[in-house]
Order: structure tokens, then sequence, then C-alpha cells
């Protein structure tokens, strides 16, 4: 069901088509943040009309609100207790299956699936969770973002110490609602197949900018043996769906090399290792042994904005060429030619929603602060397609609607900066097709 062809190369530059359950991505490609399964100020029913090709969901999110509790996408019944899997004695003896489904309540022949919760035909991913392992952890400790943006030379102070998060071999422990609520490898895929997104995440632990080395590296190699124990149990759950097939129509064999894409959802693997070469190299040359569809770049980028590039530099070449690559969480304009012309074909990043609500549009001349422009009678953007400017909505009025907190001013800001980045998005396709990608990219990052 997946296959990732390049249908244009030049160099690191290339044009991609994924084939998903829920149609053909054309890559570079970003996916706009859906954390409960809603874009935030982007009602469900225009959600559709809009020309986004790609949403990513939060696992962890959609879990502890119960929504993922609500949706049914396969026949079979998830209440089965996992342990009860027929695992090859050999594949079972290195991992400890609970019962990771046990708080699911499934409903008996119901089928509403994420696409149908989200009212999103196309192609949807699921996170791992392993973003929340940072957010709610080391990051928060460290109050810092995967690139902690310090000065290069400053006196950097790395600390591996008051982590909000318990984290040992089994899984991570959050605190929610005054309560202990456990994420492991094997509960982060039992949940992403309930979710039933097309692309799905491995659990991996990320780390931020301000570990050290040593303890990035144990992280690192967690996140491998985290890895190993999501494909035995995906390919278990793909042995499962097998079997009750071939209890009508005659035997099927499996192999766990050839089920890290199931029929319906193909799982990405993570590479972590954070600013270190060493790590990187190792991360990506052991996930690039495994048959995997896909490949994440994750964990920390380091403390400025051009480490970044190293840490593609470290990564990219190492993984199979013919597989995607996505960069988790990072959108900026100027860092995505910058990692498109590095080799990487996915994003997901919150900023253009995000920012939108914090009153500032993006344009082809660069970012726009509504406030700067409260006196302004221009549209965002002359001859934009979205609706704000279909609407003919001015710079003045939209910053008088953020005034009074007006629910349109959410919803214009947010579909013009969607429509920003998929056009974005669009033309950087179109322009690695007709070989004048470097054009494009001097272009905006005049202003980006
Ligand atoms: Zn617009």
């Amino acid at each position: 069901m997946f296959e990732f062809k390049i249908l244009k190369k030049n160099k690191n530059l290339r044009v991609g088509e994924f084939t998903t359950p829920h149609g053909n991505l054309l890559t570079p490609e970003l996916a706009f943040v859906a954390t409960e399964g809603e874009i935030k100020a982007i009602p469900k029913d225009i959600l559709p009309t809009l020309p986004i090709n790609l949403i990513i969901v939060n696992t962890f999110h959609l879990w502890v609100k119960n929504i993922v509790q609500t949706l049914d996408t396969r026949n079979w019944n998830l209440d089965n207790d996992a342990g009860s899997l027929k695992l090859e004695k050999n594949q079972a003896s290195n991992i400890k299956l609970q019962n990771p489904a046990s708080n699911f309540q499934h409903q008996a022949s119901k089928k509403f699936t994420i696409h149908n919760y989200s009212n999103f035909p196309r192609p949807i991913m699921s996170d791992s969770g392993g973003c929340q392992i940072f957010s709610m952890g080391f990051g928060k400790a460290h109050g810092v973002g995967k690139v902690a943006n310090m000065f290069p030379g400053k006196n950097i102070k790395y600390s591996d110490k008051n982590n909000p998060l318990e984290i040992d071999e089994e899984g991570v422990t959050f605190p929610f609602n005054s309560q202990k609520i456990i994420l492991t490898p094997e509960k982060s895929i039992q949940i992403q197949e309930k979710i039933g997104a097309d692309i799905m995440f491995a659990f991996d632990e990320c780390t931020s900018p301000l570990n050290s080395k040593k303890y990035t590296k144990e992280a690192m190699e967690r996140t491998h043996r985290w890895l190993k124990r999501c494909l035995l149990l995906q390919s278990a759950d793909a042995n499962l769906r097998r079997l009750g097939k071939s209890a009508e129509g005659g035997g099927t064999h499996w192999s766990p090399a050839n089920s890290a894409s199931s029929d319906k959802q193909a799982l990405f693997a993570i590479i972590q290792g954070g600013y270190y070469e060493d790590l990187r190299k190792i991360s990506a040359k052991f996930m690039a042994k495994l048959d995997l569809p896909g490949f994440g770049i994750g964990g920390s980028l380091g403390t400025t904005k051009d480490e970044v590039k190293s840490v593609l530099k470290w990564s990219i070449p190492y993984l199979p060429e013919e597989k995607p690559k996505h960069l988790l969480g990072i959108g900026q304009v100027r860092d995505i030619f910058e990692a498109v012309e590095r080799g990487v074909d996915l994003f997901d990043c919150v900023i253009p929603t995000r920012e939108a609500r914090h009153k500032v549009v993006y344009t082809k001349h660069g970012k726009v602060q509504l406030r700067k422009m409260k006196n302004s009678e221009e549209v965002l953007e002359k001859n934009c397609q979205c609706l704000a400017y279909k609407n003919n909505i001015t710079m003045k009025q939209l910053y008088q609607l953020f005034l009074i907190k007006d629910p349109r001013a959410f919803f214009y800001a947010t579909v013009h900066n969607i429509q920003f980045y998929c056009d974005l998005m669009k033309s950087i396709r179109q322009a690695i097709e007709v070989n004048k990608f470097t054009r494009l990219k001097e272009k905006y990052l005049q202003y980006y």
C-alpha cells in the first residue's frame, strides 16, 4: 500500500509521491497540526475545503482527552489482551507485553475513524507521544525548545536533573490531572493503531539541547530498544489480523521485516542523538538497517539554527535514499528551504496556525505583525486564494476583530497562514521540477 516514488531529483532536492490509503501525497509537504484532531480556529466543515494535504494529530492528547476511545478503525476487538498474541518464542523473549489496550472501551461494530472525527479525507499522521516526553519533561525543566536558540560560544549549562517525568526502560510516567499515567512503546502503538492515521511514528525519547551527551546517548539507545518493541507489537498485530483472515481463507505467514507498514498504516522510526555527530550517525545507521517505510528526524537539533543543518548532514546520507524523511516540529520558512535542500521530504509545525492566533500573518514579503499595521487598509496579501482575501478583510479590520476577541479574527488569520504555507510548499515542488529551487529560495529568503 505504501510506496514512495521519487518523481524528480536534482542533487538532494527531490519531489516525491507517497501512496497512502487516503490518497497520494506529493512531497515536500508540511503537515498542519491538529492536536486533538482539529485545527484550532477552523470549523470542521471548513477543513476539507482548505488546500491542506496532510495533518498530524497528537497521540497523547487524543488519548488523555478520551477522544481515541471513541474511534474504531478495525474489525477486531482492541480489548484483546495483547499479552495473548501468539509470538514466536525468540521474538517475545526480550519484551514484556503489558495489557496496553485495557483502558479502551470498545464500541462494538461502530466504524468511526480519525478521518471521520477530523472531517479530513486526505492523509493523516499521528505522533508517538515522544514529543510530550520533551515538552512536559526536560524541555519544561530547561525552559527551551528543540533548538535552544542560544548564541554559539555562550557558556551553556547542561543538566540531566529534575526531569518532571519518570523515564525508565519500560516507558514514561506522566503526571496528568493529579494522576500518573504511563505510556510505553506498546501502548503508543496500540493507541496509534486505534487512531488509525495513515502514518504513525515509533515511540521515542526526544531529548533537550541542554541534556549532556551521556544522557542523550542513553536516551538514543533506549529509543532504539523501544523501536524494536514497537515493530514487534505492530508485527504481532498484523499477524493477528492475518490469522483472522486465514481462519476463513487458509493459512498465512508473516515476518517482522515486511510488516513495519501494515496495509493501513505506515510506521516511521525516529532518529535521535541530539547535536552529536557520532550519535546521529549511529542512530541513522541503526534505523537504516530496518525495512521501514519512512524515517523521522527528531530530538534536539542543537543550540542554534545553523546546527540544525549539521544534524541533517549527519543523518540523511545514512538513511535509504528511496524512503521519505520527516523533520519533526520544524517549519519556519527559512528552515524549510534549508532542510528541503538537504533531502527532507516532510515537515510538521504549529507555527502557521499558532502565530495566526498571535496576530502574525505570513506574506510573500515577510511576516507581518498586525499590531504594526493596525491602520492599514490593505488586504493581508493581494490575490490570495484564502477566505480572508475573498471577504476583502483588511489588516485594520482583522486587528480590530482581534481586539474584541471576535472568533473571526482567529479564523481569518489562520486560513490565510494555511494558504500561505500550502502555496509555499506547492511552489517548492514546482521549482524543484523545473530546476528553479535556488531562485525561489533567494526570493523568499530576502524576507525570511
Ligand atoms: Zn490569504
